[in-house]
C-alpha cells in the first residue's frame, strides 16, 4: 500500500503515480532509500569495516567517533556523561 504524499491517497496497486493527484511516488522511494543507505552506513559492522579499510586507523577510529558522537542528543550525551562519573566513582569507591 503507498500513501501519497501530495494528496495522502492510499493506493493498494503497485504503480509509480498516484491516481488521485496524479504525483509520482519516486519523492518517498528517493527518501527511503535515503534513509536505508544512512542505516546501513550507521551500523557498527560497516564503521568496523571503514576503520579496517582505511590506511590510517586511529585517524579513521576518530573520525568514526566523532560522527558517532555528532549523532547523539544532548541527553544521549548526558547520560554517557554520567555512566562514565558513576564507573569512575564506583572505582574510586572499591580501589
Ligand atoms: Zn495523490
Amino acid at each position: 500500500m503507498k500513501k501519497c504524499q501530495f494528496c495522502g491517497h492510499l493506493n493498494p496497486r503497485q504503480e509509480a503515480r498516484c491516481p488521485e493527484c496524479g504525483q509520482y511516488y519516486s519523492k518517498i522511494i528517493e527518501s527511503i532509500e535515503h534513509i536505508a543507505a544512512e542505516e546501513a552506513f550507521n551500523t557498527w559492522p560497516a564503521r568496523v569495516q571503514r576503520i579496517m579499510q582505511a590506511s590510517n586507523k586511529k585517524h579513521a577510529c576518530h573520525q568514526e567517533w566523532r560522527y558517532f558522537f555528532g549523532t547523539l542528543t544532548t541527553q544521549a550525551k548526558f547520560t554517557l556523561l554520567f555512566i562514565m562519573l558513576f564507573v569512575f566513582a564506583l572505582m574510586v569507591i572499591v580501589l
